[in-house]
């Protein structure tokens, strides 16, 4: 027998071992194996077996390393799937699906001192008489809480059961991230009309979502499939997998139409019938709140891939899924490859959220991720949201996947009255530009007066607050990354955001000498200062990376705000998603352009889903929300359709009609190639080398398949020119099929790798330009 081997470094090539007689019995796919390597040991995975005998000569594997494997065989394919369409190593997908902790040498399931109460003995002086009566109260428990709740020490208790006292003993411990949490148990609500046909959709009760007789199994795909001119060998981006049952369902429900409850009862039924879920959430919005949710109608059965999980609570949380203790999961993109038995169903709560998007490699999108995947388990796959991806939009347009909607918010609530506020007219009224208009005060007033929360977002994620000297025009800005420093008034410095560096503010401008700064831009800190002056007995909690890294964690700032302790949350996006505060009924946008403005396509995607998940947080309980946008552009299609009723379908339609127009995804598959040197000759000489290659492929694409389809555009200056030191350089390649760009990219790298100096990422699914 002979065992191909992914050997864990990123060599992105597999070896043959022979498979001594001995072993052969026990060796399965997906199996750590141990084996000789240039002379070294080293470890790697089964990926196949077969009894031919290769033409070259063969070393034997050493060893098994664990019996029980760490990928299932449907797994593995899932996994060749993504190194294949993202051109990715082999080792390194396989890496980025297992938890790092598991692969850890030493990692393993945690023993702790357990002590309990043996015998009373005479010999104890009063104190220790009195420690070993208070830990029989208790009937015993882990010697570091009872170190830490008696404030003893561990060698009192050492002393205490060399006396025979107490016995201490190592035993198998649960590392629960929810340890400590009081969580309800929760009953199913009854549901709504529309929240039962979803999830009849959902669940096949209903006819939709069979397979229809005139898609061909190929048009399943997430991606579209075409045949390359130029490859013959057999692809791997199309499936010919008989067992594909379910179409992926797009769950579009407006904010508080009752998502999460719909997701809930699709889960108990998989688990009534002995299958597994996996619910992926974006990183932001895996908070307790949303834990709490699952962990409550499910207990025991949930587990949690949190990223702030110790090495430890991971090891155990992935263990408890792959002995199927636990059987649904709740995690962020790399839940989805969390090794469920029986999977039944995977939820994608909030698809279109930019998360998803691993941005190194391997560079997935845990959405298409999740889809192929279900196919190749037979699960069901629910993508959820209120403003879907334009890509899953299409998808059900075009019957690849089934549309259910729930177009209204549970128990008859309204949507809430979104106002725009043209700045322009504000500016021109009171002769400069406020941080707040007229009516967004008078709004906060009467909720102050009423005792009624608000919200108020600021996106940052422009250059809030630069340093300029408006003398010459100077801006600060970090000398490894093109971008303006950010300035921080709390400790008078500037922050580059791009490489964490910093520098004192100035005493006088490099360039004129000049001494008097401004500082343009708005940004929380400054934001929060203005309220205050307005509304002096305000209580204010900000939330953004700063306030969240000193005074209290994200949660507390959450806990805070919904407890009543606190009139105003303001903060960055991340504040924008997920959150149910029934109290809130005004939501504030300060600067809505921030993000119209950015060099990508998109854009206005992007501004529209984060305008409408902001509205989303106001009104949800009884009292109705209002929401304002303030902008300089309120006939911008996005920030429009952000307040109109029309709804997320009419913003779609005019934005897909825009798309197809300019040949931009989801009418194609755009990828990017960055280039990075330290020097910018080298960045730049081989992105044109690159672009002049693809080029030249276009061409001979064109002749082949028609003109116009394969695009390249000129190496250029990517938005982020520097990072870190590096000069960064784009090429911006858009095909039919991600399959035709790997195939272009592919052949050229063979034919011209890039040398050791310069750092190539081809990201084929680009979700942003950058
Ligand atoms: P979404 O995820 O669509 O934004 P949620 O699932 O958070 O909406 O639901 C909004 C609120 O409505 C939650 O507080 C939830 O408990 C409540 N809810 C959901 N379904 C029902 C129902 N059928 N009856 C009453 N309340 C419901
Ligand atoms: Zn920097
Ligand atoms: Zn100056």
């Amino acid at each position: 027998m002979y065992v191909s081997v992914a050997i864990d470094l990123a060599l992105d090539r597999l070896f043959t071992y022979s498979v001594p007689v001995e072993l052969a019995e026990k060796l399965l796919v997906g199996q750590l194996l141990r084996v000789p390597f240039g002379g070294r040991v080293a470890r790697g995975f089964a990926l196949a077996t077969t009894d031919e005998a290769p033409e070259f000569k063969t070393k034997p594997i050493l060893a098994i390393e664990d019996e029980s494997p760490f990928f299932s065989p449907a797994l593995l394919k899932l996994v060749r799937w993504i190194a294949d369409y993202t051109a990715s190593p082999i080792e390194t997908t396989l890496r980025a699906a297992l938890p790092a902790a598991v692969l850890k040498p030493g990692a393993r399931a945690k023993e702790l001192l357990y002590v309990e109460v043996a015998k009373r003995t005479e010999q104890l002086t009063q104190r220790q008489c009195q420690l070993v009566s208070e830990i029989a109260r208790v009937g015993g428990g882990w010697m570091q809480q009872l170190v830490r709740e008696f404030k003893t020490t561990p060698a009192t208790l050492r002393g205490l059961a060399a006396k025979g006292a107490l016995s201490i003993e190592p035993r198998m411990a649960r590392r629960d991230p929810l340890a400590g949490r009081n969580v309800l148990p929760t009953k199913p609500l009854p549901l709504n009309d529309l929240q039962s046909s979803a999830l009849s959709t959902i669940l096949g009760t209903s006819d939709d979502n069979s397979v229809p007789q005139n898609i061909a199994q190929d048009h399943l795909s997430p991606f579209t499939s075409h045949i390359s001119p130029f490859t013959s060998h057999p692809s791997p981006f199309t499936f010919h997998h008989s067992s594909f049952t379910h179409r992926p369902i797009l769950l579009h429900g407006v904010t508080g139409s009752g998502k999460t409850e719909i997701y809930l009862q699709a889960i108990a039924q998989m688990l009534d019938e002995g299958k597994g879920a996996i619910v992926l959430v974006p990183e932001i919005s895996l908070t307790p709140q949303t834990v709490r949710r699952f962990a409550g109608r499910f207990g025991e059965r949930v587990a949690v891939l949190h990223s702030a999980l110790s090495d430890g609570e991971r090891y155990d949380e992935w263990h408890r899924i792959r002995t199927g203790a636990a059987r649904v999961v709740v995690g962020p993109r790399s839940a989805v490859f969390a090794p469920v038995r029986s999977l039944g169903l995977i939820v994608v709560d909030e698809e279109h959220d930019p998360s998803y998007k691993q941005e190194e490699t391997p560079r997935y999108h845990a959405r298409d991720v999740a889809v192929v995947r279900a196919r190749l388990e037979g699960a069901r796959v629910v993508l959820g949201s209120a403003t879907p991806s334009l890509e899953s939009w299409r998808n059900a347009q075009t019957g690849k996947y089934v549309l259910a909607s729930v177009p209204s918010r549970v128990a008859g609530r309204a949507l809430p009255a979104v106002h725009l506020v043209n700045m322009e007219d504000e500016m021109a009224r009171i002769g400069h530009l406020p941080i707040f208009s007229m009516q967004l005060l008078d709004a906060i007033h009467s909720r102050l007066a009423n005792g009624e929360q608000t919200i108020l977002f600021l996106n940052r994620r422009g250059y809030s607050r630069v340093l300029e000297c408006p003398a010459c025009s100077w801006v600060a800005e970090c000398p490894d990354c093109s971008v303006p420093y950010t300035y921080h008034r709390a400790d008078n410095c500037l922050r580059c955001h791009v490489c964490g560096g910093w520098m004192h503010v100035p005493a006088s401008c490099p360039e004129c000498h000049g001494t008097d700064f401004s500082y343009t831009g708005i940004g929380t800190q400054r934001a929060e200062a203005a309220l205050l002056r307005c509304f002096p007995h305000a209580h204010v909690l900000r939330m953004d990376a700063d306030s969240t890294s000193r005074k209290m964690s994200h949660d507390d700032i959450l806990s805070a705000f919904r407890a009543g302790k606190a009139d105003v949350l303001l903060g960055t996006q991340m504040i924008a998603k997920g959150l149910d505060f029934p109290n809130v009924t005004l939501v504030g946008v300060l600067n809505a352009d921030v993000s119209l403005h950015r060099p990508d396509p998109r854009a206005s995607e992007r501004t529209y889903q984060l305008l409408a998940q902001v509205s989303g947080r106001a009104g949800r309980a009884e009292k109705p929300g209002e929401v304002y946008i303030q902008t300089f552009s309120p006939e911008a299609p996005a920030i429009a359709a952000a307040a109109s009723d029309k709804g997320f379908a009419a913003f779609a339609e005019a934005e897909l009609r825009d798309r197809k127009a300019a040949y931009l995804p989801p009418f194609c598959r755009m990828a990017t190639l960055v280039f990075r040197a330290k020097e910018e000759d080298l960045a730049r000489s081989w992105a044109e080398l690159y672009a002049r290659s693809l080029a030249d492929w276009a061409e001979k694409y064109d002749t082949a398949k028609g003109a116009g389809l394969f695009r390249v555009s000129e190496a250029a200056e990517a938005p982020l020119a520097k990072a870190e030191g590096w000069f960064r350089y784009q090429i911006v390649v858009r095909a039919p099929s991600a399959r035709d760009i790997v195939s272009a990219v592919r052949w050229i790298e063979s034919a011209r790798p890039v040398p050791k100096d310069v750092r190539l990422a081809f990201d084929v699914d680009a979700q942003n330009l950058s």
